[in-house]
């Protein structure tokens, strides 16, 4: 539930933020041209296509078509889908489509990139915890080593069409799916001629172009910490995706505080200093593991990474309180109200 508000409350100042800047430069009168907005549930969560352009109806109908057709492949708890049925016949080559053996190829590239951070072969341990079930408790110390013995991701075989797990492995890429979905629809819409659009599945915001005035688009980036936002990033036909210990969670007996992001190294919630991350990207499948898997490895090793790679900004907040942008964000991230007494800290290569 906590959740859901959270989601929402991100498509909603996404709206209210885009549509506070309206510009009176904007031609309405052009014919055939116009705006569309959808909002649906899909993967788990609410989901908005808003789109400016001709066919834009048309084109929002063939992207919702795409994310049901992918969460039907994708999703864990569904038996019919490609990842249950992997997951049900460890040992056995299982015939998928294209798409799911794409996303388990690029999980596991995501994996060699994070050094194991990101791993898709958690899922045991996440259900473990409660997290596919939502009936949470705390897994006991040899559960928990037991099931750590068997997430080796290497060992998750893809040829041509196939997908083979290792007896006893399961796998769940929700930690990369909507980020592939945002990918996906962004070629259907783009593949259309549509210049301008905004696809938030869940709070994973892909932009196509800039805002039909050519401004970038401001994105509100949630706060960890309530029910506001940190800040907003203004961006131009990119990726921003956020992960955070606050998205989902539970108190345990013990009265502590579980997320659901979990180390792979310990079997338990990340507890790297970070509150969360956003990731700036032009893919959006790989600023969605990243997110993730950054999370995970804590602040200075995702710095360290993106010194390394080059190709994606971030902006993290801790559990201390304190704010780290990369220096591509300078210019465009603006802290919000709430926060105007932090510290931004900028990170240079
Ligand atoms: P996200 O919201 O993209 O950060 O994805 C979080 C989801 O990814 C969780 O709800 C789990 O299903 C899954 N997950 C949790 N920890 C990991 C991990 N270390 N690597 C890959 N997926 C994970
Ligand atoms: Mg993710």
């Amino acid at each position: 539930m906590k959740k859901r508000c959270a989601l929402l409350m991100v498509v909603l100042l996404t709206v209210i933020l885009t549509a506070c800047r309206s510009d009176s430069s904007i031609n309405i009168d052009v014919p055939l041209e116009s705006d569309e907005t959808e909002q649906f549930f899909a993967m788990d969560t609410i989901m908005s296509i808003s789109a400016r352009g001709f066919s834009v109806a048309e084109a929002i109908s063939e992207a919702k078509e795409e994310i049901y057709r992918l969460e039907s492949l994708l999703s864990v708890t569904d038996p019919g889908s490609d990842i249950a049925t992997i997951n049900s016949e460890t040992g056995h080559a299982v015939i998928v489509s294209n798409d799911t053996a794409a996303i388990v190829t690029k999980a596991n590239e995501m994996a060699n990139l994070t050094g194991g951070a990101f791993n898709i072969a958690m899922y045991p341990i996440l259900r473990s915890w409660g997290f596919t079930t939502g009936d949470y408790s705390i897994p006991s110390e040899d559960t928990l080593s037991e099931l750590l013995s068997n997430i080796d991701y290497s060992k998750i075989s893809v040829k041509a069409d196939t997908v083979t797990l290792p007896q006893g492995m399961e796998i769940d890429v929700g930690g990369i799916a909507k980020g592939y979905a945002c990918d996906a629809v962004k070629e259907i819409i783009v593949n259309k001629g549509i210049k301008t659009a905004i696809i938030n599945l869940g709070g994973d915001v892909q932009l196509v172009g800039s805002r039909p005035n050519g401004s970038a688009w401001r994105i509100a980036i949630q706060d960890p910490n309530g029910d506001g936002y940190l800040g907003t990033i203004s961006a131009i036909d990119k990726a921003v995706i956020t992960s955070g210990s606050y998205e989902r969670y539970f108190v345990g007996a013990d009265g502590k505080t579980y997320h659901h992001i979990m180390d792979p190294a310990t079997g338990r919630p990340a507890q790297s200093g970070l509150l969360s991350v956003t990731v700036v990207s032009d893919s959006a499948y790989k600023a969605d593991a990243l997110a993730t898997a950054l999370f995970v490895m804590g602040r200075e090793k995702a710095i360290e990474l993106w010194r390394e790679q080059g190709d994606f900004e971030l902006l993290m907040m801790t559990t201390r309180g304190d704010v780290y942008i990369t220096e591509g964000l300078e210019d465009s991230f603006e802290i919000s109200a709430d926060y105007s007494g932090a510290n931004v800290n900028v990170v240079s290569k």
